[in-house]
């Protein structure tokens, strides 16, 4: 096994820097059944790289279809949509400026909440938090990456002598939404700062602990700055097929891969060999269930869509979910509305977004978990995943008005 992790970092040090030049990201409108057959076609002949929907398996008649098409087949693209008659324009020209432009606020070296941070820096940074704050924040190494990385979670609240009910907040789970990570150090900063001073935060710390999971996919995230910007899997190796990572929400025991995912390895929405086969889902997966009894919700961040979403993602025809929960996420979406304009959206995953089976918030519902929101947060889409870092201020704001809403209420109806 460690020569195999030897291996496996040796590769990844040699390996080239992906660019992007020349390459676009279109967006289409699909009106017809004609227009998605076009796009599910196009994607089995050359390589797309979905953005939203997240695989061709979820493109349907009147969705919108982010796609990032390589530089080689642009030409035949824009001449396919063009004979075709779809709707359709290009969001990204060149997406390799996007990529730079990112990181349009990295002058300095140091941590900063402000902009992206390299694993490297959120490592130090948790160590940093939990060492300078004992009385609110402890750590826990709850499993180990593909790759040998630690995975930390910060409980953060009032110590008590009995054991307090607890949310579990977990960011980065797709290794390309940068914003996601962000949001979690930025949670944990204000839970420390305004401790004592915000009335909810207060309430909430005393009452609860908030369970952080700061990037859920740390080796894909690593590799987002080391090698492929747009990187979305784990980094797990498997026999039989060259093809790296899994789509780790989409390995959970929840109808999986039954729908919205692919078997095929090569995917962006590969489901794994079988449920729980990527280490780290395997890690969340036996804390949640050691954990149960205390974890009263789950709040989970992606991004780029703006929407507050609730199980089910698999199982869309039956199952309605409870009233009081759709009440709740309605609550949170409303208020990130306001905010943010009518672009926010709420309900049951499936129907409201797309259909995805395997994920961690079905699977955490199946087993009980009341509570599960799932936010996308965004800006109106223009940058898709490469919002630059000076801008990653108000999907933060976002998440945060959603996160502190729902808290609220679980706080409120504990017992
Ligand atoms: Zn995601």
């Amino acid at each position: 096994m460690k020569v195999l992790l030897l291996l496996g970092f040796v590769a990844v040090a040699l390996a080239e820097v992906t660019r992007f030049d020349g390459e676009k990201v279109y967006r289409l409108r699909p009106k017809t059944d004609e227009h998605v057959a076009i796009i599910k076609e196009l994607a089995g002949n050359i390589e797309v790289d979905f953005w939203s929907p997240e695989g061709a398996e979820q493109v349907v008649v009147s969705s919108e279809v982010d796609m990032h098409v390589d530089a080689a087949h642009t030409d035949i693209v824009s001449t396919l949509l063009q004979q075709s008659e779809m709707e359709h324009e290009v969001l990204v020209e060149d997406l390799q400026a996007y990529v730079e432009d990112q990181l349009d606020n990295q002058e300095t070296k140091a941590y900063n909440y402000m902009k992206y941070n390299s694993w490297d820096k959120i490592e130090a940074w948790i160590s940093s938090m939990a060492s300078s704050n004992p009385s609110l924040i402890s750590t826990q190494v709850i499993g180990t990456t593909f790759e040998g990385r630690a995975m930390t979670v910060m409980k953060i609240g009032k110590q008590s002598s009995s054991t307090k009910p607890a949310i579990f907040l977990d960011c980065g789970i797709h290794a390309r939404e940068w914003i996601s990570p962000a949001f979690c150090q930025w949670f944990v900063k204000e839970a420390v700062e305004t401790y004592g001073s915000d009335a909810q935060m207060t309430s909430l710390l005393d009452q609860m602990d908030v369970i952080v999971l700061p990037v859920f996919n740390i080796d894909g995230y690593a590799y987002t700055w080391s090698n492929n910007r747009m990187w979305r899997k784990t980094r797990s190796r498997r026999s039989g097929s060259s093809c790296i990572g899994a789509d780790p929400n989409r390995n959970f025991d929840a109808g999986w891969c039954t729908t919205g995912a692919s078997s095929n390895p090569c995917s962006d929405t590969y489901c794994g060999s079988k449920p729980e086969f990527e280490v780290e889902v395997k890690a969340v997966g036996e804390y949640i269930r050691r954990n149960l009894f205390t974890i009263k919700a789950f709040l989970t961040v992606h991004f780029y869509f703006q929407v507050v979403v609730f199980p089910y993602f698999y199982f869309f025809q039956v199952g309605a979910p409870h009233r009081e929960v759709v009440q709740v996420g309605e609550g949170a979406a409303g208020g990130l509305g306001s905010l943010f304009g009518p672009r926010y959206t709420r309900g049951p995953g499936g129907t409201t977004i797309f259909p995805a089976a395997g994920g961690f918030d079905d699977w955490a519902f199946d087993l009980g978990g009341k509570y599960f929101y799932t936010f996308e947060v965004g800006d109106t889409g223009r940058f898709g995943f490469l919002l630059p870092g000076s801008q990653i201020k108000p999907p933060w704001g976002g998440a945060m008005v959603a996160v502190k809403y729902i808290s609220a209420h679980v706080v409120g109806n504990l017992f």
